[in-house]
């Protein structure tokens, strides 16, 4: 394959204008065109992964096949793209330091004064152009985090300046995201703030090539034309990004809008084939025409914050639409819920899906609830925490083992039906220490999971430290607690199921990480359609 071209998107003015899913839908046009393309993401902050990072602060924490703990954006790239990501995808300012340090260490740079430039700039560099040298893909998009003019992401401005010199205009390019804010009180929309965006950018020697200016009101053509003009890009290279009612709907948005064309006529790579979104439509027309609507209650302790649990409200969406029902997802707060007032919170919810999770914190109110949809027969999906609390539900209340509990929520408990893992025990280290990424697990023919799947392995993700505690096996199974999925090699219990009732899952590991628009999981669109009946 000849020379990868490279795609550089930043953004201005302001945070949260949707770099991620702009990213990603310029992604899927390139690849609906038959070519194949990847997106990388760079954190400017020092955390080596977002892993150690509370999701209050961070959002979810996305889990890649190679165990690689990142940004929530890659979640959007993979559920686009139906592409698997990787470490290589999504790399911090900490990752960069730590390599740079550790190379220092070693004496690679002996006698020489390390600096950020060039060799902090160096090493993001390798980082971007180690995915186009993998030779796997035409176009690679790179999404730097963080707004233009922050001290933080200067380095890798930099980085973008030196490798557009290095590699030519032809084969480097920069769409850069902006804000067109409506004064209301002016009735006007307003575009200074573009320009002075552009202006930072161009005052680290970075000229934008293209401009992605979100909005809230249709642009005219004068507008376009305005910034066309202020900001040094032709009008065709000026796109509208509207409010989307859908982050579905921003790839079609940004195919009528020419986004695709501009860049690929700009990289000089084909723009005559059009691009085959005929799936992804089709995926739209049932997400937008449910035949009915459902209520799924979401148990977790961080519900205030809707980027918390984005995997698995992507994935109840994409499992809604391939059930053709709209999924009302009722976020409740674990801390909320009690055995007392369960019956009256629960009571309109078609399903429960209780969240993963940390620490002790909400604890109660998962169990109880769990106790509720098992005993009222409403269809229950507990993921990872969610799955252990299950666990412990049916010990404390069929088993009768009241004080059961997971060594991680009371180190003493007399029955830790979960309890930490034997290779977690001598881990010391927070960071990227869990047990991660994608493992295999053999699933028990005639089990509900193995018709789920339609499949005797499977493999699926994994970010935990606690499992259940096989002591309890022969007892949990002898009382109706089914284990039917196991990994073969460590013996660990990956999934379990309830016969006696119409949906009872957990699972250990992270479906929700899996689940694209073109391949919802298995498991959720079971869940779904259990939840319909
Ligand atoms: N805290 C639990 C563990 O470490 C569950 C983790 C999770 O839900 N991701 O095992």
């Amino acid at each position: 394959m000849s020379q990868s071209k490279y795609v550089f998107v930043t953004g201005g003015v302001t945070s949260s204008l949707g770099k991620g899913i702009i990213s990603a839908s310029l992604a899927k046009l390139i690849q609906s065109r038959g070519l194949k393309t990847t997106i990388q993401k760079f954190d400017p902050y020092i955390n080596v992964d977002p892993g150690t990072l509370n999701p209050y602060e961070h959002g979810e924490c996305f889990v890649t096949e190679d165990g690689a703990e990142t940004d929530l954006d890659l979640g959007h790239y993979e559920r686009f793209l139906n592409v698997k990501t990787s470490q290589k995808n999504n790399v911090t300012t900490g990752r960069i330091y730590q390599s740079v340090i550790n190379k220092e260490r070693r004496g690679e740079f002996l006698g020489k004064t390390v600096q950020v430039v060039p060799h902090i700039t160096n090493e993001i560099k390798d980082r971007i152009k180690a995915l186009g040298e993998t030779g796997d893909f035409d176009v690679v998009i790179t999404e730097i985090g963080g707004t233009v003019g922050d001290i933080e992401s200067l380095p890798y401005i930099e980085a973008v300046r030196q490798l557009r010199w290095e590699l030519g205009k032809e084969n480097c390019i920069v769409v850069h995201l902006t804000l067109v804010p409506y004064l209301s009180a002016a009735a006007e929309l307003k575009t200074k703030p573009t320009q002075h965006s552009v202006k930072t950018l161009m005052e680290s020697g970075i000229i934008a090539d293209v401009l992605v200016c979100r909005t809230e009101h249709q642009l005219s053509d004068d507008i376009k034309k305005k910034i066309a003009l202020f900001c040094n890009v032709k009008s065709e290279a000026v796109i509208q990004s509207i409010d989307a009612e859908s982050i579905y709907d921003v790839p079609l948005m940004m195919y009528e809008e020419g986004l695709d064309r501009v860049v690929l006529k700009m990289l000089s790579l084909p723009d005559n084939l059009e691009p085959d979104l005929s799936k992804w439509k089709d995926f739209l027309r049932k997400l937008k025409n449910p035949k009915k609507s459902i209520k799924i209650g979401l148990v977790g302790k961080y519900v205030e914050l809707q980027d918390s649990y984005k995997s698995i409200l992507e994935s109840l969406i994409h499992a809604g639409a391939a059930n053709e029902v709209k999924v009302n997802v009722d976020s409740i707060h674990s801390e909320e819920l009690t055995n007392e007032n369960c019956k009256t919170r629960l009571q309109n919810i078609d399903g429960l899906l209780v969240a993963p999770g940390f620490g002790n914190r909400g604890i109660e109110g998962k169990i109880s609830a769990i106790k509720y949809v098992r005993e009222n027969k409403i269809p229950f999906f507990g993921i990872c925490l969610g799955m252990q609390m299950a666990v412990i539900e049916y010990s404390r209340n069929i088993l009768g083992l009241k004080k059961a509990n997971s060594t991680e929520m009371d180190i003493d408990t007399e029955f830790p039906v979960i309890d930490l893992m034997e290779n977690q025990k001598e881990i010391i280290n927070k960071g990227g220490t869990m047990r991660l990424g994608a493992w295999d697990c053999k699933i028990e023919p005639n089990s509900r999971a193995s018709v789920i799947y339609n499949a005797s392995e499977i493999s699926e993700r994994h970010r935990h430290r606690y499992e259940l505690n096989n002591k309890y096996l022969k007892k949990l199974k002898s009382n109706g607690l089914n284990i039917s999925g196991v990994n073969t090699k460590t013996g660990l219990a990956e999934i379990i199921e309830i016969k006696n009732h119409p949906w009872f899952i957990g699972v250990q590991f992270h479906p929700e990480y899996k689940s694209t628009v073109l391949n919802p999981h298995p498991l959720f669109k079971s869940f779904i359609k259990a939840c319909c009946n």
